[in-house]
């Protein structure tokens, strides 16, 4: 293996974390590429896909396989070469590494040996997706992969639904009509869809529609099924009233706090509306 770890400036017996491409090459960051050329090494996830981006850009780099299934004992690998001071990178096929994405356990036992571990922060997915979208939820939950069965992704889906935010899911062409059927199933119909489709690439395509006519857009295109996908789904409509939950939640504060500090812890753990609970905390506050 070829020590040229501190040529371009980088640090020895560290990691770098580098995110690449989700299609469009051209997205490839200048620090990425720096630190893809310094690097003595490249662990990544599928050294032919990887290889292809280093020939790209005429980089040499030696790679390893780092993937779910061999992850613990490259973790061990890595460790090794940084103990001799080597300055290596983690990259995965698209994307940033660890997210959804091999990588995490390996970056833990990297970090826990006391080795650092330094971000190349480039394209993802979500983001990318999120920032096209149009959503205007001022927070959003990254959820990943909903899982691949259908119970079990029914329930995921259903604690998901009260939270105040915008939910965001990556999804597979296989399991884009199942998935988007059951967040129809499950969530409100008003809450709005995007789709985002082949993001940086020929067929890029981001779909806004209403969740309950997604499923039936869906079905009227097999062009619309295919690709990777993102999905992001706005945050719920606001509450008309109070659920009962946000009621006893207030309830229970008011008898200890402050009104504006009750209601306004009150919003925050039950994700309800601050007006309609100051409003509520005055009557009670009257009725007393
Ligand atoms: N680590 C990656 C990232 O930072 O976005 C995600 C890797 S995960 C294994 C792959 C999933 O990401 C795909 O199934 C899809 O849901 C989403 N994805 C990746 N590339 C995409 C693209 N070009 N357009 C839309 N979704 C994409």
């Amino acid at each position: 293996m070829r020590h040229q770890g501190t040529g371009a400036g980088l640090k020895t017996a560290a990691l770098y974390v580098v995110a690449t491409p989700l299609g469009n090459l051209g997205d490839i960051g200048a620090r990425a590429l720096e630190v893809l050329r310094g690097a003595d090494a490249v662990a990544c996830e599928d050294t032919r896909h990887t290889r292809h981006l280093l020939d790209h850009f005429g980089i040499r780099a030696e790679t390893f396989s780092l993937h779910e299934h061999n992850e613990a004992a490259t973790a061990e690998r890595l460790l090794r070469l940084l103990r001799e001071g080597r300055t290596l990178a983690l990259v995965s096929d698209a994307g940033t590494p660890a997210v959804s994405d091999p990588g995490a356990r390996a970056v833990a036992a990297v970090r826990a040996a006391g080795f650092a571990v330094i971000p190349v922060p480039g394209p993802n997915a979500a983001i990318a997706a999120l920032s096209a979208s149009g959503l205007t939820d001022p927070h959003f939950l990254f959820y990943g992969f909903l899982p691949a069965k259908e119970a079990a992704r029914r329930k995921a889906i259903a604690g998901l639904k009260p939270l105040p935010c915008a939910l965001v899911f990556y999804e597979a062409p296989h399991r884009i009509e199942e998935t988007v059927a059951d967040l129809a199933a499950e969530l409100e119909p008003e809450r709005t869809l995007v789709i985002a489709r082949e993001l940086t690439k020929l067929f890029e395509s981001i779909a806004s529609l209403p969740l309950a006519e997604a499923p039936a857009w869906l079905g009227a295109d097999a062009d619309r099924r295919r690709g990777e996908f993102v999905l992001a789904v706005s945050a719920p409509p606001p509450a008309e009233g109070l659920g009962p939950e946000a009621a006893r939640v207030l309830a229970l504060l008011l008898a200890e706090l402050p009104l504006k500090q009750a209601v306004k812890l009150a919003a925050e753990i039950s994700g309800a509306s601050k007006n309609a609970l100051y409003d509520l905390a005055l009557e009670k506050k009257r009725e007393s």
